[in-house]
Protein backbone atom coordinates (compact mmCIF):
# COMPACT_ATOMS: atom_id res chain seq x y z
CA UNK A 1 0.00 0.00 0.00
CA UNK A 2 1.19 3.60 -1.39
CA UNK A 3 1.08 6.55 0.94
CA UNK A 4 -0.43 9.63 -0.60
CA UNK A 5 2.78 11.30 -1.18
CA UNK A 6 3.89 8.86 -3.62
CA UNK A 7 1.68 11.36 -5.45
CA UNK A 8 2.27 14.36 -7.35
CA UNK A 9 -0.45 16.18 -4.84
CA UNK A 10 0.11 19.83 -3.38
CA UNK A 11 1.09 20.06 0.12
CA UNK A 12 -2.16 21.25 1.57
CA UNK A 13 -3.77 18.38 0.03
CA UNK A 14 -1.66 16.07 1.65
CA UNK A 15 -1.99 17.54 4.93
CA UNK A 16 -5.64 17.58 4.88
CA UNK A 17 -5.52 13.72 4.00
CA UNK A 18 -3.21 13.56 7.02
CA UNK A 19 -5.79 15.34 9.36
CA UNK A 20 -8.40 12.95 7.67
CA UNK A 21 -6.44 10.00 8.71
CA UNK A 22 -5.95 8.73 4.96
CA UNK A 23 -2.42 7.81 5.12
CA UNK A 24 -1.86 4.75 2.20
CA UNK A 25 -4.01 4.91 -0.80
CA UNK A 26 -6.80 1.88 -1.49
CA UNK A 27 -6.30 0.07 -4.62
CA UNK A 28 -9.03 2.34 -6.37
CA UNK A 29 -7.29 5.33 -5.57
CA UNK A 30 -3.53 3.91 -6.25
CA UNK A 31 -4.78 2.98 -9.44
CA UNK A 32 -7.14 5.62 -10.69
CA UNK A 33 -5.81 8.99 -9.03
CA UNK A 34 -2.80 9.37 -11.56
CA UNK A 35 -4.86 8.82 -14.60
CA UNK A 36 -7.29 10.91 -13.39
CA UNK A 37 -4.71 13.67 -12.52
CA UNK A 38 -3.91 13.08 -16.66
CA UNK A 39 -7.34 14.20 -17.65
CA UNK A 40 -7.90 10.69 -18.73
CA UNK A 41 -11.56 9.48 -18.73
CA UNK A 42 -12.06 6.36 -16.46
CA UNK A 43 -14.14 3.38 -16.00
CA UNK A 44 -13.57 1.75 -12.99
CA UNK A 45 -14.81 -1.45 -11.12
CA UNK A 46 -14.38 -1.25 -7.68
CA UNK A 47 -16.85 -2.54 -4.35
CA UNK A 48 -18.58 -0.02 -2.01
CA UNK A 49 -16.33 1.22 0.44
CA UNK A 50 -13.21 1.16 -1.76
CA UNK A 51 -12.47 5.07 -1.52
CA UNK A 52 -14.07 5.85 -4.75
CA UNK A 53 -15.31 9.14 -3.59
CA UNK A 54 -11.65 10.20 -2.60
CA UNK A 55 -10.30 8.34 -5.84
CA UNK A 56 -12.45 11.07 -7.96
CA UNK A 57 -12.72 14.00 -5.96
CA UNK A 58 -9.08 14.46 -5.11
CA UNK A 59 -8.84 14.26 -9.18
CA UNK A 60 -11.01 17.37 -9.88
CA UNK A 61 -9.89 19.04 -6.66
CA UNK A 62 -6.41 19.92 -7.69
CA UNK A 63 -6.83 20.99 -10.84
CA UNK A 64 -9.82 23.39 -10.42
CA UNK A 65 -10.38 26.55 -11.04
CA UNK A 66 -11.68 28.63 -7.44
CA UNK A 67 -11.21 31.95 -8.86
CA UNK A 68 -14.50 30.57 -11.01
CA UNK A 69 -17.13 30.52 -9.79
CA UNK A 70 -18.70 28.31 -12.04
CA UNK A 71 -19.63 24.83 -12.02
CA UNK A 72 -16.77 22.62 -13.39
CA UNK A 73 -17.52 19.08 -11.62
CA UNK A 74 -20.71 17.66 -11.59
CA UNK A 75 -21.11 13.92 -9.44
CA UNK A 76 -24.31 11.94 -10.50
CA UNK A 77 -25.45 9.70 -7.68
CA UNK A 78 -28.44 7.21 -7.36
CA UNK A 79 -30.28 7.94 -3.87
CA UNK A 80 -30.27 11.54 -1.89
CA UNK A 81 -28.53 10.01 1.15
CA UNK A 82 -25.54 8.30 -1.28
CA UNK A 83 -25.42 11.72 -2.67
CA UNK A 84 -25.81 13.78 0.01
CA UNK A 85 -22.67 11.56 1.67
CA UNK A 86 -20.59 11.88 -1.31
CA UNK A 87 -21.29 15.61 -1.08
CA UNK A 88 -20.10 15.79 2.48
CA UNK A 89 -16.87 13.55 1.82
CA UNK A 90 -15.82 15.99 -0.66
CA UNK A 91 -16.68 18.70 1.70
CA UNK A 92 -14.45 17.25 3.95
CA UNK A 93 -11.51 16.48 1.36
CA UNK A 94 -11.86 20.19 -0.31
CA UNK A 95 -11.46 22.00 3.36
CA UNK A 96 -7.92 23.16 2.14
CA UNK A 97 -9.21 25.05 -0.54
CA UNK A 98 -12.02 27.24 1.41
CA UNK A 99 -13.15 28.91 -1.43
CA UNK A 100 -14.15 26.00 -3.04
CA UNK A 101 -18.32 25.81 -2.93
CA UNK A 102 -20.38 21.89 -3.03
CA UNK A 103 -23.61 21.73 -3.56
CA UNK A 104 -25.75 18.94 -3.02
CA UNK A 105 -28.68 19.06 -5.34
CA UNK A 106 -31.24 15.82 -4.05
CA UNK A 107 -34.87 15.96 -4.71
CA UNK A 108 -37.29 16.35 -1.45
CA UNK A 109 -35.86 19.57 -0.79
CA UNK A 110 -37.99 22.63 -2.29
CA UNK A 111 -36.61 23.49 -5.81
CA UNK A 112 -36.58 27.00 -4.97
CA UNK A 113 -33.64 27.03 -2.14
CA UNK A 114 -31.69 25.16 -4.36
CA UNK A 115 -32.32 27.39 -6.77
CA UNK A 116 -31.37 30.02 -4.57
CA UNK A 117 -28.08 28.44 -3.50
CA UNK A 118 -27.23 27.72 -7.04
CA UNK A 119 -27.58 31.57 -7.85
CA UNK A 120 -24.56 31.98 -5.65
CA UNK A 121 -22.68 29.34 -7.73
CA UNK A 122 -20.76 26.69 -6.89
CA UNK A 123 -17.84 24.88 -8.08
CA UNK A 124 -19.09 21.04 -7.19
CA UNK A 125 -22.60 19.93 -7.60
CA UNK A 126 -23.46 16.19 -6.29
CA UNK A 127 -27.18 14.83 -6.62
CA UNK A 128 -29.53 12.39 -8.16
CA UNK A 129 -30.36 12.16 -11.74
CA UNK A 130 -34.11 13.43 -11.59
CA UNK A 131 -33.22 17.00 -9.62
CA UNK A 132 -30.49 17.40 -11.75
CA UNK A 133 -32.37 17.59 -15.10
CA UNK A 134 -34.99 19.20 -13.58
CA UNK A 135 -33.04 22.21 -12.36
CA UNK A 136 -30.91 22.20 -16.18
CA UNK A 137 -34.24 22.40 -18.23
CA UNK A 138 -35.26 25.33 -16.06
CA UNK A 139 -32.02 27.05 -16.73
CA UNK A 140 -31.27 27.49 -13.49
CA UNK A 141 -27.98 24.77 -13.40
CA UNK A 142 -25.47 25.57 -16.06
CA UNK A 143 -22.78 23.34 -17.36
CA UNK A 144 -21.28 25.31 -19.70
CA UNK A 145 -17.76 25.29 -17.79
CA UNK A 146 -17.91 21.79 -16.60
CA UNK A 147 -14.52 19.74 -17.25
CA UNK A 148 -15.87 16.71 -15.34
CA UNK A 149 -18.15 14.84 -15.11
CA UNK A 150 -18.91 11.34 -12.43
CA UNK A 151 -21.35 8.56 -12.60
CA UNK A 152 -20.97 7.62 -9.23
CA UNK A 153 -22.45 3.47 -8.57
CA UNK A 154 -23.20 3.63 -12.10
CA UNK A 155 -24.63 0.03 -12.00
CA UNK A 156 -26.98 1.06 -9.32
CA UNK A 157 -28.26 4.43 -10.97
CA UNK A 158 -29.35 2.49 -14.35
CA UNK A 159 -31.06 -0.54 -12.22
CA UNK A 160 -33.19 2.02 -11.07
CA UNK A 161 -34.14 3.43 -14.34
CA UNK A 162 -32.20 6.26 -14.68
CA UNK A 163 -30.32 5.94 -17.73
CA UNK A 164 -32.66 8.08 -20.34
CA UNK A 165 -32.31 10.94 -17.51
CA UNK A 166 -28.23 10.61 -17.39
CA UNK A 167 -28.07 10.92 -21.24
CA UNK A 168 -30.04 14.04 -21.15
CA UNK A 169 -27.89 15.23 -18.68
CA UNK A 170 -24.96 14.71 -20.16
CA UNK A 171 -26.56 16.15 -23.57
CA UNK A 172 -26.03 20.24 -21.11
CA UNK A 173 -21.95 19.06 -20.52
CA UNK A 174 -19.44 20.12 -23.20
CA UNK A 175 -18.23 17.55 -25.74
CA UNK A 176 -15.07 18.32 -24.33
CA UNK A 177 -14.91 17.09 -20.58
CA UNK A 178 -13.45 14.28 -18.63
CA UNK A 179 -16.19 11.49 -17.76
CA UNK A 180 -15.40 9.07 -15.23
CA UNK A 181 -17.55 6.10 -14.48
CA UNK A 182 -17.60 3.65 -11.09
CA UNK A 183 -19.17 0.98 -10.91
CA UNK A 184 -19.01 -2.60 -8.36
CA UNK A 185 -20.29 -4.56 -11.49
CA UNK A 186 -19.96 -4.14 -15.02
CA UNK A 187 -23.27 -5.02 -16.68
CA UNK A 188 -23.52 -4.94 -20.57
CA UNK A 189 -25.32 -1.75 -20.76
CA UNK A 190 -22.97 0.20 -18.48
CA UNK A 191 -20.19 -0.83 -21.46
CA UNK A 192 -22.57 -0.22 -23.70
CA UNK A 193 -23.05 3.43 -22.12
CA UNK A 194 -19.87 4.20 -20.97
CA UNK A 195 -18.90 3.62 -25.23
CA UNK A 196 -21.43 6.43 -25.82
CA UNK A 197 -20.22 8.98 -23.26
CA UNK A 198 -16.55 8.35 -22.71
CA UNK A 199 -13.15 8.95 -24.95
CA UNK A 200 -10.54 5.85 -24.32
CA UNK A 201 -11.35 4.97 -21.45
CA UNK A 202 -8.93 3.31 -19.59
CA UNK A 203 -10.33 0.36 -17.87
CA UNK A 204 -9.58 -0.26 -14.33
CA UNK A 205 -10.59 -3.35 -12.00
CA UNK A 206 -10.10 -3.64 -8.14
CA UNK A 207 -10.87 -7.21 -6.75
CA UNK A 208 -14.22 -6.44 -7.15
CA UNK A 209 -15.49 -9.86 -6.40
CA UNK A 210 -12.06 -11.48 -4.30
CA UNK A 211 -13.69 -9.86 -1.33
CA UNK A 212 -12.29 -13.03 0.91
CA UNK A 213 -9.40 -12.38 3.74
CA UNK A 214 -10.49 -9.19 4.75
CA UNK A 215 -14.51 -9.86 5.15
CA UNK A 216 -15.24 -13.01 6.82
CA UNK A 217 -18.39 -15.19 5.10
CA UNK A 218 -20.33 -17.75 6.78
CA UNK A 219 -23.77 -19.18 6.02
CA UNK A 220 -25.84 -21.17 8.08
CA UNK A 221 -28.62 -23.13 7.05
CA UNK A 222 -31.70 -22.19 9.24
CA UNK A 223 -35.39 -22.53 9.03
CA UNK A 224 -38.16 -19.82 8.18
CA UNK A 225 -39.16 -19.20 11.15
CA UNK A 226 -35.87 -19.61 13.17
CA UNK A 227 -34.52 -16.91 11.47
CA UNK A 228 -35.02 -13.94 14.32
CA UNK A 229 -33.15 -16.23 16.89
CA UNK A 230 -30.73 -17.22 14.43
CA UNK A 231 -29.81 -13.21 14.06
CA UNK A 232 -30.24 -12.63 17.58
CA UNK A 233 -27.88 -15.71 18.19
CA UNK A 234 -25.35 -14.28 16.05
CA UNK A 235 -25.20 -10.91 17.26
CA UNK A 236 -24.78 -12.61 20.87
CA UNK A 237 -21.84 -14.77 19.96
CA UNK A 238 -19.98 -12.49 17.62
CA UNK A 239 -20.69 -8.99 19.53
CA UNK A 240 -20.45 -7.33 16.53
CA UNK A 241 -20.01 -3.39 17.95
CA UNK A 242 -22.34 -2.57 14.57
CA UNK A 243 -24.70 -5.08 12.87
CA UNK A 244 -26.92 -4.24 9.15
CA UNK A 245 -29.63 -6.84 8.73
CA UNK A 246 -30.24 -6.89 5.81
CA UNK A 247 -33.85 -8.46 4.25
CA UNK A 248 -35.72 -8.10 1.10
CA UNK A 249 -38.84 -6.79 1.89
CA UNK A 250 -40.31 -4.21 4.58
CA UNK A 251 -42.72 -6.69 5.94
CA UNK A 252 -39.62 -8.98 6.85
CA UNK A 253 -37.68 -5.84 7.79
CA UNK A 254 -40.63 -5.69 10.80
CA UNK A 255 -40.40 -8.81 11.81
CA UNK A 256 -37.58 -9.28 12.48
CA UNK A 257 -37.46 -5.46 14.51
CA UNK A 258 -40.01 -7.39 16.70
CA UNK A 259 -38.42 -10.08 17.61
CA UNK A 260 -35.43 -8.04 18.37
CA UNK A 261 -37.40 -6.40 20.23
CA UNK A 262 -39.37 -9.32 22.35
CA UNK A 263 -35.25 -10.00 23.33
CA UNK A 264 -35.21 -6.52 24.02
CA UNK A 265 -32.17 -5.94 21.72
CA UNK A 266 -31.99 -2.34 20.62
CA UNK A 267 -32.72 -1.81 16.68
CA UNK A 268 -33.60 1.21 14.10
CA UNK A 269 -35.20 0.17 10.59
CA UNK A 270 -34.52 2.02 7.19
CA UNK A 271 -36.93 0.97 4.43
CA UNK A 272 -38.59 2.92 1.53
CA UNK A 273 -41.56 3.91 3.76
CA UNK A 274 -39.85 6.73 5.68
CA UNK A 275 -39.47 9.46 4.53
CA UNK A 276 -36.24 11.48 3.78
CA UNK A 277 -36.07 13.01 7.38
CA UNK A 278 -36.81 9.82 8.87
CA UNK A 279 -34.24 7.98 7.04
CA UNK A 280 -31.30 10.78 7.88
CA UNK A 281 -32.20 10.71 10.95
CA UNK A 282 -32.14 6.76 11.27
CA UNK A 283 -28.87 6.52 9.83
CA UNK A 284 -27.66 9.37 11.99
CA UNK A 285 -28.67 7.72 14.88
CA UNK A 286 -27.07 3.83 14.07
CA UNK A 287 -23.71 5.59 12.91
CA UNK A 288 -23.71 7.46 16.23
CA UNK A 289 -23.97 4.61 18.36
CA UNK A 290 -27.35 5.36 19.52
CA UNK A 291 -28.25 1.50 18.53
CA UNK A 292 -26.25 -1.49 17.84
CA UNK A 293 -28.46 -2.83 15.52
CA UNK A 294 -29.70 -1.14 11.67
CA UNK A 295 -32.51 -3.69 9.80
CA UNK A 296 -32.52 -2.44 6.19
CA UNK A 297 -33.99 -3.44 2.91
CA UNK A 298 -31.33 -2.74 -0.15
CA UNK A 299 -33.17 0.16 -1.71
CA UNK A 300 -32.95 2.25 1.69
CA UNK A 301 -29.46 1.29 2.27
CA UNK A 302 -28.31 1.49 -1.40
CA UNK A 303 -24.27 2.78 -1.66
CA UNK A 304 -24.56 4.30 1.83
CA UNK A 305 -20.89 4.77 3.67
CA UNK A 306 -21.93 2.97 6.96
CA UNK A 307 -18.64 2.96 8.24
CA UNK A 308 -16.22 0.93 10.72
CA UNK A 309 -19.62 -1.54 10.43
CA UNK A 310 -18.15 -5.13 11.99
CA UNK A 311 -21.01 -6.86 10.19
CA UNK A 312 -23.67 -7.29 7.77
CA UNK A 313 -26.51 -10.56 8.29
CA UNK A 314 -28.21 -11.41 5.48
CA UNK A 315 -31.77 -12.39 7.33
CA UNK A 316 -32.66 -13.08 3.68
CA UNK A 317 -30.09 -14.77 0.65
CA UNK A 318 -30.95 -11.70 -1.85
CA UNK A 319 -32.01 -12.30 -5.41
CA UNK A 320 -29.13 -11.29 -7.28
CA UNK A 321 -25.64 -12.66 -6.37
CA UNK A 322 -24.31 -8.72 -7.10
CA UNK A 323 -26.66 -7.58 -5.00
CA UNK A 324 -25.12 -9.96 -2.22
CA UNK A 325 -21.71 -8.37 -3.01
CA UNK A 326 -23.16 -4.74 -2.51
CA UNK A 327 -24.28 -5.55 0.85
CA UNK A 328 -21.23 -7.58 2.50
CA UNK A 329 -19.25 -4.84 0.70
CA UNK A 330 -20.31 -2.60 3.26
CA UNK A 331 -18.12 -4.63 6.22
CA UNK A 332 -14.31 -4.54 6.29
CA UNK A 333 -14.25 -1.07 4.49
CA UNK A 334 -10.78 -0.01 4.11
CA UNK A 335 -9.10 -2.37 5.21
CA UNK A 336 -10.77 -3.23 8.28
CA UNK A 337 -12.02 -6.76 8.96
CA UNK A 338 -15.48 -7.62 8.72
CA UNK A 339 -18.15 -10.48 9.34
CA UNK A 340 -21.03 -11.11 7.41
CA UNK A 341 -23.26 -13.68 7.94
CA UNK A 342 -26.13 -14.99 5.78
CA UNK A 343 -28.99 -17.29 6.88
CA UNK A 344 -30.33 -20.18 4.16
CA UNK A 345 -33.42 -21.66 4.26
CA UNK A 346 -33.41 -25.11 3.33
CA UNK A 347 -35.07 -24.75 -0.08
CA UNK A 348 -32.53 -21.74 -1.10
CA UNK A 349 -28.80 -24.42 -1.44
CA UNK A 350 -29.20 -22.77 -5.37
CA UNK A 351 -28.83 -19.03 -4.36
CA UNK A 352 -25.59 -20.23 -1.88
CA UNK A 353 -24.27 -22.24 -5.29
CA UNK A 354 -24.59 -19.36 -7.28
CA UNK A 355 -22.94 -16.82 -4.77
CA UNK A 356 -19.94 -19.80 -4.87
CA UNK A 357 -20.23 -20.20 -8.71
CA UNK A 358 -19.69 -15.97 -9.00
CA UNK A 359 -17.29 -15.56 -6.55
CA UNK A 360 -15.22 -18.68 -6.83
CA UNK A 361 -15.61 -20.09 -3.67
CA UNK A 362 -16.84 -22.98 -2.15
CA UNK A 363 -19.02 -22.19 0.80
CA UNK A 364 -21.23 -24.82 3.03
CA UNK A 365 -24.24 -23.94 5.12
CA UNK A 366 -23.46 -24.63 8.29
CA UNK A 367 -25.73 -25.72 11.22
CA UNK A 368 -26.38 -23.05 13.82
CA UNK A 369 -28.10 -23.09 17.52
CA UNK A 370 -31.12 -20.84 17.46
CA UNK A 371 -32.23 -21.12 20.74
CA UNK A 372 -31.80 -18.09 23.32
CA UNK A 373 -31.40 -18.83 26.82
CA UNK A 374 -33.77 -17.34 29.23
CA UNK A 375 -31.49 -15.46 31.12
CA UNK A 376 -29.99 -13.13 27.71
CA UNK A 377 -30.57 -9.50 29.07
CA UNK A 378 -30.62 -8.19 25.71
CA UNK A 379 -28.49 -4.98 23.74
CA UNK A 380 -29.32 -1.47 25.14
CA UNK A 381 -26.74 0.75 23.60
CA UNK A 382 -25.24 3.23 25.99
CA UNK A 383 -25.40 6.48 23.80
CA UNK A 384 -29.03 8.06 22.76
CA UNK A 385 -29.91 10.98 20.34
CA UNK A 386 -30.66 14.22 21.03
CA UNK A 387 -31.74 16.86 18.94
CA UNK A 388 -31.87 20.90 18.39
CA UNK A 389 -33.53 22.90 15.76
CA UNK A 390 -30.59 24.52 14.98
CA UNK A 391 -27.90 23.63 12.71
CA UNK A 392 -25.24 24.88 9.50
CA UNK A 393 -27.81 27.43 8.37
CA UNK A 394 -28.00 28.87 11.95
CA UNK A 395 -23.95 29.07 11.94
CA UNK A 396 -24.32 26.56 14.86
CA UNK A 397 -20.86 24.91 15.27
CA UNK A 398 -20.56 21.55 17.02
CA UNK A 399 -18.24 23.91 19.12
CA UNK A 400 -21.14 25.86 20.45
CA UNK A 401 -22.65 22.70 21.42
CA UNK A 402 -20.37 20.87 23.04
CA UNK A 403 -19.36 24.28 24.97
CA UNK A 404 -22.73 24.67 26.06
CA UNK A 405 -23.17 21.23 27.19
CA UNK A 406 -20.06 20.85 29.21
CA UNK A 407 -19.69 24.78 30.60
CA UNK A 408 -21.29 24.21 33.77
CA UNK A 409 -19.24 21.34 34.55
CA UNK A 410 -23.06 19.46 34.54
CA UNK A 411 -21.76 17.10 31.97
CA UNK A 412 -18.02 15.95 30.75
CA UNK A 413 -16.66 15.99 27.31
CA UNK A 414 -16.59 12.39 27.08
CA UNK A 415 -20.45 12.20 27.74
CA UNK A 416 -20.31 14.18 24.41
CA UNK A 417 -20.32 12.21 21.51
CA UNK A 418 -20.88 12.30 17.66
CA UNK A 419 -22.24 15.47 16.26
CA UNK A 420 -23.69 15.79 13.10
CA UNK A 421 -25.18 18.87 12.00
CA UNK A 422 -27.75 19.44 9.09
CA UNK A 423 -28.60 22.43 7.68
CA UNK A 424 -31.43 23.39 10.20
CA UNK A 425 -31.00 20.36 12.84
CA UNK A 426 -28.56 19.10 14.98
CA UNK A 427 -27.89 15.95 16.33
CA UNK A 428 -26.00 15.24 19.59
CA UNK A 429 -25.15 12.00 20.65
CA UNK A 430 -24.60 11.53 24.62
CA UNK A 431 -24.24 8.64 27.15
CA UNK A 432 -27.31 7.19 28.11
CA UNK A 433 -26.91 8.34 31.89
CA UNK A 434 -26.27 12.12 30.88
CA UNK A 435 -29.07 12.56 28.22
CA UNK A 436 -31.41 13.79 30.93
CA UNK A 437 -28.96 16.33 32.12
CA UNK A 438 -28.35 17.27 28.22
CA UNK A 439 -31.76 17.31 27.69
CA UNK A 440 -32.78 20.31 30.47
CA UNK A 441 -28.69 22.13 29.53
CA UNK A 442 -29.67 22.46 25.76
CA UNK A 443 -33.68 23.66 26.87
CA UNK A 444 -32.55 25.77 29.13
CA UNK A 445 -28.79 27.43 28.30
CA UNK A 446 -28.55 30.03 24.99
CA UNK A 447 -26.52 28.93 22.21
CA UNK A 448 -25.28 31.36 20.32
CA UNK A 449 -27.96 34.15 22.05
CA UNK A 450 -30.63 32.02 20.74
CA UNK A 451 -32.66 29.42 22.76
CA UNK A 452 -33.18 25.96 21.10
CA UNK A 453 -36.20 23.05 21.44
CA UNK A 454 -34.22 19.96 22.10
CA UNK A 455 -35.57 16.83 21.51
CA UNK A 456 -34.90 13.08 22.70
CA UNK A 457 -34.87 10.41 19.70
CA UNK A 458 -34.94 6.80 21.75
P1 LIG B 1 -17.08 3.85 -1.86
O1 LIG B 1 -17.66 5.07 -2.51
O2 LIG B 1 -16.10 3.14 -2.69
O3 LIG B 1 -18.15 2.96 -1.31
P2 LIG B 1 -16.13 5.72 0.11
O4 LIG B 1 -15.53 6.71 -0.79
O5 LIG B 1 -17.47 6.06 0.67
O6 LIG B 1 -16.23 4.30 -0.60
O7 LIG B 1 -15.08 5.39 1.26
C1 LIG B 1 -15.35 4.43 2.26
C2 LIG B 1 -14.77 4.86 3.60
O8 LIG B 1 -13.34 4.79 3.59
C3 LIG B 1 -15.11 6.30 3.97
O9 LIG B 1 -15.42 6.33 5.33
C4 LIG B 1 -13.82 7.06 3.69
O10 LIG B 1 -13.74 8.20 4.52
C5 LIG B 1 -12.76 6.03 3.98
N1 LIG B 1 -11.53 6.17 3.17
C6 LIG B 1 -11.44 6.43 1.85
N2 LIG B 1 -10.16 6.47 1.44
C7 LIG B 1 -9.41 6.20 2.52
C8 LIG B 1 -7.99 6.06 2.76
N3 LIG B 1 -7.11 6.20 1.78
N4 LIG B 1 -7.58 5.78 4.02
C9 LIG B 1 -8.48 5.63 5.01
N5 LIG B 1 -9.82 5.73 4.87
C10 LIG B 1 -10.28 6.00 3.65
MG1 LIG C 1 -19.36 5.80 -2.89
Amino acid sequence: MKPFSHLNLSRPLLENLGKLGYETMTPVQEWTIPLLLKGKDVLARAKTGSGKTAAFAIGFLETMDGERYRVQALVLCPTRELSEQVAGEIRRLAAYRPNIKVLNITGGVPLERQEHSLSHQAHIVVGTPGRILKLLKRGSLVLEELKTLVLDEADRMLDMGFIDSVREIIGYAPARRQTLCFSATFPDDIRLLAGEIMKDPKEITVDALHTRGVIEQRFFLTEAEERGRAVINLIRTYKPESTVVFCNTKDACRRVQEELEQYRMHSLALHGDLEQKERNEVLIRFSNGSSPILVATDVAARGLDISGLSAVINYNLPFETETYIHRIGRTGRAGQAGLAFSLVKPGEQFRLDRINEMTGSDYAADPLDCTVPEDFPGLRPDMVTLSINGGRKNKISAGDILGALTRTGELRGEDVGKIDRLDFITFVAVKRAASGKALKILSRDNIKGRSFKALLHD
